[in-house]
């Protein structure tokens, strides 16, 4: 049987009750492979709304981020249960955007993670190297030193995104060989240190419908995390059409 192919939509900050409805009816009259997992990660704010226009649809709810506590004085975040009892299935965690202007360390991304497995979401972990790391080829240390701090142990399986952060809404990609050296590591890594079985390898850094299949063909990878041409009707609804 084939295995499923994860594409998650990070619509970050963008799109409104009346575009995101224009999108979700594009994207509902779509005919995809049973295969793909089409998964959509809106703010926090759209979700309860998002939720309803996918009703007995194909498209599974996600969202962005949540906190590592599961309640309390936490002005401005959401907890893991309400983002739970709205539908989601899946939680991106350690995306770079966090790290960068919400000073998310490894350790917070930790205990997300645990927090999002105890309350059943499924967290999609994001690693990555800044522009500097890859140059000084460094980047491979440094992708294994967040996967030892942010993965915890004993885990059964895991959804990891390795999204370079020089590559994130800049129009570069890796080439085919960069993409699979560090998949070949972060799996190699996570086998051997964490011990993790079931690892589900998805690609993110300005993914469109030009490169999708290659990537996903040459690299052999579980997916992508898409945010730009999430956005845009034509690129999203190509990738999803695509030969699965
Ligand atoms: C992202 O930020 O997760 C991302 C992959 O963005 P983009 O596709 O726009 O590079």
């Amino acid at each position: 049987m084939a295995q499923n192919t994860l594409i998650v939509s990070n619509w970050k900050m963008n799109l409104n009750l009346i575009s995101a409805k224009k999108l979700i009816s594009k994207l509902r009259s779509l005919k995809i492979s049973k295969n793909i997992k089409n998964i959509i990660c809106p703010q926090y704010l759209l979700i309860p709304h998002v939720r309803k226009l996918i009703k007995n649809s194909q498209i599974i709810l996600g969202a962005q981020d949540c906190h590592f506590e599961e309640q309390g004085s936490f002005t401005g975040d959401s907890s893991i249960s309400l983002i739970r009892e709205n539908g989601c299935k899946y939680v991106i965690i350690g995306h770079s955007e966090r790290r960068e202007f919400h000073k998310e360390e490894n350790l917070d991304v930790k205990k997300k993670i645990k927090t999002a497995i105890k309350n059943y979401v499924i967290p999609i972990v994001c690693v990555g190297e800044p522009s500097l790391i890859r140059q000084n080829n460094s980047y491979l240390k440094f992708i294994c030193n967040q996967i030892e701090e942010c993965i915890p142990k004993k885990l059964e399986k895991l959804t990891i995104a390795y999204e370079p952060i020089w590559a994130i809404g800049s129009g570069l990609t890796p080439t085919i060989d960069d993409i699979i050296e560090v998949k070949e590591c972060c799996v190699d890594f996570l086998k051997k240190t964490k011990k993790i079985k079931d690892i589900k390898f998805l690609y993110g850094g300005s993914v469109n419908s030009k490169n999708f299949f290659e990537i996903r063909n040459e690299c052999k990878i579980d997916g992508a995390l898409i945010g730009g041409a999430s956005l845009i009707e034509k690129e999203i609804t190509n990738i999803l059409k695509g030969d699965f």
